[in-house]
């Protein structure tokens, strides 16, 4: 099947992809039809979904080739991430109890006193 105009685009999306059908049309059918017309739109279908999805994600502020250009750094970056996490994390801490020192099991190694991570959860950093 090959698409002509946008109106074309959007009934396309309307009889194969409801209920999503208007995330994408008619607001991107002008978009989506001047990007599966690129010369180097993928033959395959999953290459073809992403293609569409990296070129559509910045529209309208973005054009399509710069957006795919922001998707393959961003994966870029990604990748390039340590695929390792932090399982345990500790603290040198100052304890009102006078002890000074690198802490065990989130608390002050004298008196047991725990690290509070309330200041962290109001911030939206989250917990380990
Ligand atoms: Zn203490």
């Amino acid at each position: 099947m090959s698409l002509t105009n946008a109106e074309e685009v959007t009934a396309a999306f309307q009889s194969s992809a409801q209920p999503y059908d208007r995330e994408f049309v008619p607001r991107l059918s002008e978009d989506i039809l001047r990007v599966i017309r690129e010369r180097k739109f993928p033959k395959r279908a999953e290459a073809r979904i992403n293609f569409l999805a990296d070129s559509l994600a910045g529209r309208p502020n973005v054009e399509p080739r710069t957006s795919r250009d922001i998707c393959t750094k961003e994966r870029a970056k990604e990748r390039a991430k340590s695929p390792y996490k932090i399982l345990r994390k500790e603290f040198y801490v100052e304890c009102s109890c006078g002890y000074r020192g690198p802490a065990s099991n989130d608390a002050c190694r004298d008196c047991g006193a725990q690290i509070s991570y309330l200041p962290e959860m109001l911030l939206g950093m989250g917990l380990r």
